[in-house]
């Protein structure tokens, strides 16, 4: 099958052609037909399976007819970064056109979005608080939309944004086309959904497996030392561009600063960078002047990072579905990819739900030539560090229970550097180092790297 099926406006043809889409992915060839013939769409898929195109192109393919100049469709996103991709996209699929688009997100100037607004556009991307603000001040109308995107609806949830897409909804016609997107299907999705959607189409794809283009391997390791096998790991790996995430902003910061000093091209994205930082570090990771990229699961959200040859779990992720998120990263349409993750003897049961979720158990591999004995030092302050109360946790009240209860609750936040008292299994002990180095928990069909 290829892109001529769908029988797309010849302009849009040439846009595909721009892009070097060859074929579509599964999830354009389910999604396409579907939203071309009008209807509401259920989309269950995970970043890397080529979602975007598969809203994006019949949009634009619905926005040939009809007028210009007024706001006919809105894609609402969870992060600066994924509107400004999702904006791109179209900017590329629909560049023959004419169909013109925008952002529209906080942290930078209202002015020249409300001028560009002014100069007519017919789609928009954008994040629920800036939108907000402008529907508030007037500045932007959505009175003649007729298409709705929610993408990356479990995201959008997971950041608290549902009473602003509630509010959003409230100012666009009833009569309208919807599309949701979103990588789980969680409570809180279904009932949102079923809000929105009138009579949806289900498409899914991969909801529960990842790229099969993707190897995995978790490499156990007492606390103390995971900095030093990350940075053999990537001394020993040819890796093209890698990218790390953490648990923690601080610990993101940390890891690329240590990345530097050991002359890797490095650079870290957290929440508390400025905007202008991000978009440096993303787009430096994106060009290749930095080859490896550590961020936070949060500051990650959405970035199309498509090329990534590894991912690496410093630490490992608080459940599997935020596992498939990260390593979508990689292994994308064309090329295959590897997944890392740094595991201590805390992490056995989220290696084995992950497992689960993968429908295969994952390799447990260690470094020849590492010291995985070195004791941990006494004053140790990485892990001395107080645990994460239970408050600090981004999601919101309602989903802590559930989220606590997969992790084993909190006190099993295993990297996160748990300080006093520590768990039993002391990390750092030397018998507790010889027993990660063994595999520990972990199945012993470790090879060397
Ligand atoms: P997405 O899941 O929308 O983030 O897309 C992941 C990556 O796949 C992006 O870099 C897209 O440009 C790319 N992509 C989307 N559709 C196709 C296709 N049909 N063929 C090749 N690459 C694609």
């Amino acid at each position: 099958m290829d892109f001529k099926t769908f029988n797309f406006h010849s302009s849009i043809a040439a846009g595909i052609s721009a892009a070097g889409y060859e074929t579509p992915t599964p999830i354009q060839r389910k999604a396409i037909p579907a939203v071309l013939k009008g209807h509401d769409i259920m989309g269950l898929a995970q970043t890397g399976t080529g979602k975007t195109a598969a809203f994006v192109l019949p949009i634009l393919e619905r926005l040939m007819d009809g007028g210009r100049g007024y706001v006919r469709a809105l894609i609402v996103a969870p992060t600066r970064e994924l509107a400004e991709q999702i904006n791109d996209n179209i900017g590329t699929l629909g560049r023959k056109t004419g169909i013109r688009s925008m952002s529209i997100y906080g942290g930078v100037n209202i002015k020249p979005q409300i001028a560009k607004v002014k100069r007519g556009v017919e789609v928009i991307v954008a994040c629920p608080g800036r939108l907000l603000d402008h529907l508030n001040q007037k500045t932007v109308s959505l009175s003649r939309l007729e298409i709705l995107v929610l993408d990356e609806a479990d995201h959008m949830f997971d950041m608290g944004f549902f009473p602003d897409i509630k509010r959003i909804i409230k100012q666009v016609p009833k009569q309208r086309q919807n599309l949701l997107f979103s990588a789980t299907m969680p409570r809180e999705i279904l009932h949102l959904a079923r809000e929105v959607l009138v009579d949806p189409v289900t498409v899914q794809i991969g909801i529960t497996a990842p790229a099969e283009t993707v190897s995995h391997a978790v490499y156990p390791v007492a606390h103390h030392l995971k900095t030093k096998l990350l940075l053999e790991l990537l001394k020993h790996t040819t890796t093209e561009s890698v990218l790390i995430f953490t648990r923690t902003k601080h610990r993101a910061k940390r890891i690329g600063e240590q990345l530097i000093k050991q002359g890797f091209k490095a650079a870290s994205i957290q929440g508390n960078l400025s905007q202008n930082k991000r978009q440096e570090a993303l787009s430096g990771f994106r060009d290749g002047t930095y080859q490896v990229l550590v961020a936070t699961d949060i500051a990650a959200r959405g970035i199309d990072v498509s090329g990534v040859s590894h991912v690496i779990n410093y630490d490992i992720p608080d459940t599997p579905d935020a596992y498939i998120h990260r390593i979508g990263r990689t292994g994308r349409a064309a090329s295959t990819g590897d997944a890392f993750t740094l595991v201590t003897d805390d992490d056995v049961s989220m290696v084995r739900a992950i497992e689960k979720v993968l429908g295969s158990s994952i390799k447990s591999k260690a470094i020849d030539d590492f010291d995985y004995e070195v004791p941990a030092p006494k004053n140790n302050r990485e892990f001395k560090r107080p645990p994460r109360k239970p408050t600090t946790r981004r999601k919101p009240p309602q989903r802590q229970a559930t989220s606590g209860a997969k992790r084993g609750g909190p006190a099993s936040t295993g990297g996160s550097g748990s300080g006093k008292p520590r768990r039993s299994a002391g990390a750092g002990k030397p018998s507790a180092a010889s027993k990660t180095r063994r595999g520990g928990n972990f199945r012993s069909n470790k090879r060397s790297d």
